[in-house]
């Protein structure tokens, strides 16, 4: 390789500017945190949020971006529809995408999944036990058989999902629940993971096994032969036989 995979770690940014509770843990925003243990692992990382002009993607960032990484929850219905269509489109075109927690509820995830994606919640700081279900998945190397976050806010089944094309992890929680909380979806020729541990008033981002989740799944997000060539688009047009017929 000679040249390091290019994240854009994007985030909403409100509740850290707003909430003490959430500040604590996050003092400079989850986007930092987020970029800070991507950088540690060698990948070359911007940050965007959504206050910036266009969000922070721009179509020269996107174009310069291999896997974008999406953390919202307050604001999803602020973020402009024409940029999720370029998102959409630079995801079909090859660029990776993890979307994060409360980002199941996003425009651009809604759009590529098709479905309502709702989940059922609750929020009393309950055990989550996340339980490898796909050992041999990229995205689960280096982790044990199962590990605990102890205080998270549970997201529960029926997830409104489509069936994920691989499920790399199943979350129990205390109170009684499961949930697909690592789903893996191919979209055109983008790659997308949806990994749902992380609310914004619990210190989850700090924990080591949720970070090397997050580097293993922007690994795999990452274009074939990338960077992305924005040239192998696939052309969609009426097809010529390739023998005489
Ligand atoms: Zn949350």
């Amino acid at each position: 390789m000679t040249q390091n995979l290019r994240v854009t770690v994007w985030n909403e940014f409100r509740h850290e500017r707003h909430r003490d509770d959430v500040r604590r843990h996050y003092p400079e925003g989850i986007h930092q945190v987020l970029a800070h243990c991507l950088r540690a692992d060698g990948m070359t990382v911007r940050t965007a949020t959504l206050d910036e002009p266009e969000h922070g993607l721009t179509e020269a960032v996107l174009t310069e971006t291999d896997v974008l990484t999406w953390w919202g929850h307050g604001a999803h219905r602020e973020v402009d529809d024409a940029i999720v269509d370029r998102v959409q489109q630079h995801v079909l075109d090859g660029m990776g995408l993890i979307v994060l927690h409360s980002g199941h509820f996003s425009k651009i995830f809604k759009r590529l999944m098709g479905t309502t994606c709702e989940l059922r919640w609750r929020e009393i700081g309950e055990k989550e036990r996340v339980w490898v279900v796909s050992p041999s998945h990229p995205v689960a190397a280096g982790l044990p058989e199962y590990f605990e976050i102890p205080h998270t806010e549970m997201y529960g089944e029926p997830f409104d999902i489509p069936a994920p094309d691989e499920l790399v992890f199943i979350s129990w929680y205390q109170g009684g629940e499961v949930f697909r909380s690592g789903c893996a979806y191919r979209r055109g020729r983008g790659k997308i993971f949806y990994f749902s541990p992380g609310h914004e008033t619990l210190p989850i981002y700090h924990q080591p096994e949720v970070q090397r989740v997050i580097v293993n799944a922007v690994r795999w997000a990452a274009p074939l032969g990338w960077p992305a060539v924005a040239s192998t688009r696939i052309q969609m047009k009426r097809a010529v036989p390739l023998e005489p017929v």
